[in-house]
This record gives structure tokens, sequence and C-alpha cells, in this order.
């Protein structure tokens, strides 16, 4: 892998040198942006390979192009390990990406004008649970249940009489900004008093239900699963749809050839070793370990008696209330932030007054600092700087000082795949 990039200074080193800017912005940075994280190196050189090279449209045993052997063979193994690590039925390791792996499940299972039960997008819910701007909140009719910003718990008589009220035919949770778990059994419940499809978006945690350091929905007998595969689980960028063998077949028609032409064989190659990895005790602790870092981070923030949304974290994330804890909004924080070298992501929380490019909080994950290594303590040192720095984002002494700690402090946990 190294290799390569060297290969690519001689031929192109305009290209070369934007890369090995990134790797050093990679190094020298803490990335605590919850949807981010560093692919195994395996994932890496699997991306790098020859099966870059091949068109497979169809799937194992059923293509449209000659030369499968080896296709079908990775395919296979990526569609059998993703049913082992998640008990589950059937496996759909094709969609390029989370946004499609979700709109393939909504126009394979619903006809237009469909109701879907959804978070709000304000509580947690993703681009693609039907935000008004997107496609599929104009294609179907999304209708909202929300949270209890104080503690995040789900008020479940108010989403079982929505639900009763308008029957929707598929119902879904699964969020982008939500620091709690999911009561899968009771919203099951509600789904079967109503008929509907009981569906989780897992994207962000999909790999801590993989590590089993978070519930699997399948054990509450949910219908199906989606999950991105580059985030938690620290794949190749994708994403995968898990499901009940009665639904196989329309998902599969769904993906290809409904929303789909070729699959990317080799992010499904870096898949299949994804999920060969993810089953080692090795990554069963690190999945351990990021929600000990995010509980330990949390606890910082508690201590310095600024205002997180729903109070703590039971997951891999932290929603802070920036305005009321600091008095700045959003993009300041994450722009502060930015110049002591830690990357986060402004935030709206739930009912946001403020518009989106201005919202009123910041997101802060803990999957890819834990892949570099870092533990607890690691995490109170973090915290304190970032704490320190959003009480005095105009101090730039203070900041350019914490920058260059950070920077050493980054010496110490090498990113993996660079070093
Ligand atoms: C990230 C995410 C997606 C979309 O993934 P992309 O690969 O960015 O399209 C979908 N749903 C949820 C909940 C996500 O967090």
């Amino acid at each position: 892998m190294r290799e390569n990039i060297e290969f690519l200074m001689e031929n192109d080193g305009e290209l070369y040198e934007a890369m090995q800017g990134e790797e050093e912005r990679q190094r020298q940075g803490i990335e605590l942006i919850p949807s981010e994280n560093y692919a195994f190196p395996e994932v890496l050189a699997a991306l790098g390979s020859v099966f870059t090279n091949k068109y497979s449209e169809g799937y194992p045993g059923r293509r449209y192009y000659g030369g499968q052997e080896f296709t079908d063979r990775i395919e296979n193994l990526a569609r059998d390990r993703a049913k082992e690590v998640f008990r589950c039925e059937h496996a759909n390791v094709q969609p390029l990406s989370g946004s499609g792996m979700n709109q393939a499940v909504y126009l394979g299972l619903l006809e237009p004008g469909d109701t879907i039960l959804a978070m709000d997008l304000s509580h947690g819910g993703h681009l693609t649970h039907g935000a008004p701007v997107s496609h599929m909140g104009k294609l179907f009719n999304f209708v909202r249940y929300v949270t209890d910003p104080s503690d995040g718990s789900f008020d479940f008589d108010q989403i079982l009489r929505d639900a009763r009220k308008h029957k929707p035919k598929l119902m879904l949770c699964g969020y982008t900004s939500y620091p709690r778990d999911i009561d899968y059994k009771a919203f099951k419940t509600i789904a079967d008093d109503v008929g509907a499809i009981s569906m989780t978006d897992a994207s962000h945690f999909g790999g801590l239900v993989a590590g089993e350091a978070m519930a699997n929905p399948f054990d509450f007998g949910f219908d199906l699963v989606t999950t991105t595969t580059h985030k938690s689980l620290r794949g190749p960028r994708g994403g995968m749809i898990l499901c009940k063998e009665k639904f196989a077949s329309k998902i599969d028609k769904s993906v290809f050839p409904g929303l789909q032409g070729g699959p990317h064989m080799n992010a499904v190659a870096a898949l299949a070793v994804t999920l060969k990895l993810v089953q080692s005790s090795h990554f069963k602790d690190y999945a351990d370990q990021v929600l000990k870092n995010s509980k330990a981070l949390a606890e910082v923030f508690t201590e310095s008696e600024s205002t997180l949304i729903t109070g703590g974290t039971d997951n891999h994330m932290l929603v802070l209330d920036t305005v009321k804890s600091y008095g700045i909004d959003g993009k300041v924080a994450e722009e502060t932030l930015d110049e002591v070298n830690v990357t986060t992501n402004k935030q709206i929380i739930p009912d946001d007054p403020n518009p989106p490019l201005r919202p009123s909080g910041i997101r802060i994950g803990t999957p890819a600092a834990t892949a570099r290594g870092m533990k607890e303590s690691d995490m109170k040192q973090l915290g304190s700087w970032i704490d320190r720095s959003l009480r005095s984002p105009s101090d730039k002494k203070y900041l350019q000082r914490t920058r260059m700690e950070i920077t050493d402090f980054c010496r110490n946990f090498p990113v993996p795949g660079l070093e």
C-alpha cells in the first residue's frame, strides 16, 4: 500500500502532495466526528486491489458478465460473514453508500405516498429519514416522533397513538445525532400492533452491534437493519442491508437492477475482510472501549457543568449544547476546535431555534480516537482541552499553545494504516 503511494509521487506530484497533506492532518489532529473512523489497514489494501477492475452486475451465480469465479467467492464471503456477525437471515452487501441503501429499502418495500414513521431530524434522525430537501422526503409521507431532550427517552404511548393514527407501512428507528440506545422491544411491539415493517438504521453504531457492545435489533425480532460500513465498523465506504429471508428477494431486486448498476467489488472485498476482523476479541475490546471513552469524555463536561443533550451518553457520542454551555453557536465551536486540531461537527439540537449552518451544538464521538488507542485518561485530558478552548474562543495564545500540546500528544497514537 505504501509503495503505491510512492509510485504516485513520481506520476502525479500534485495529487501526491494533497495526499501527504491529508496524512499529516490525520496524524496531527484528533478526529472526534462520531461518523468518522480509521479503516483497518486490510481495508485500504483490499480497496486498492485488482477487484477495482471488475464489473459484476447481478449476484453470485447470476451475473451479467463472465469471469466471476473470484468475485462470487468474495461476495459470498461478505454475505455469509455479515449474516453470522449480525445474526440475520439475509445480507445485501452491494449498496454504494448509506443513502442508497436506505433508498433501496424504501423503494423496494413501499409504494410512493406510503407512510414512514421516523425520528424527527432535529432530535437525531438522518437526512435519508425523509428530510424535506431529500427526494425520499418528497416521495414518501414521513411522520415524526421525538424524544425528551432532558433524558433522551421516547414517549412510547405517544408513538403508539401516532402509529395507530397514521398507519405507517414502515417504522424506522436509528439516528445520526442521538447519544442513547434504543428500546427495540417497545418499538417492535408498536410496529406489530399496527402491522408495520420494523427497521433500524444502525449506520452509526453498526460496529458497536458487531462488537457486541450495543444491542442487536434482530434479537428483538426486527425485520431489517441497515448500516453504513465505514463508521464504527471500520470498513470501506458503503452500505449493507440485513433482513429476514421474506424480504430478501425484494431487497436484492431493489438494489440491483432497481437502483444501481455494477457493485464496487473492491469495496465488497474490503467489507469481507472487515467482517472477519470484527469477529475477533480484539474488536470486541475496541467496541467496549469506544463506549468507555465516550462516558469518560461525558464526565468532563458534566463536571464543568456544560449542557449535554440528554445529560450524558450510552453510545459512542455526545451532543453538546454550546449556546447554553459557552454562549457560542456550533459553527464558532467547530471552528475554535479546528484551531487546536480537534475535529468535531456543528449539529442541530432538538427543536433548535437556529439554522443548520449556525446550529446550537456540536457532536463529539469516540470511534476514531479509540481506533488510535486512546483510553479513558486520554479522554479526560482531551475533554479538558476542549472545555477550556470553548470557554476562551478568542484567547489566541491559549489556542496556539493547546494546538502544539495536542500535536505532541498525537505522536503517542499512531494512525492505523499509516505507521
Ligand atoms: C451516515 C448515515 C447514513 C448515510 O450514509 P452515507 O454513506 O453518507 O450516504 C444514513 N443513515 C444514517 C443514520 C447515517 O448516520
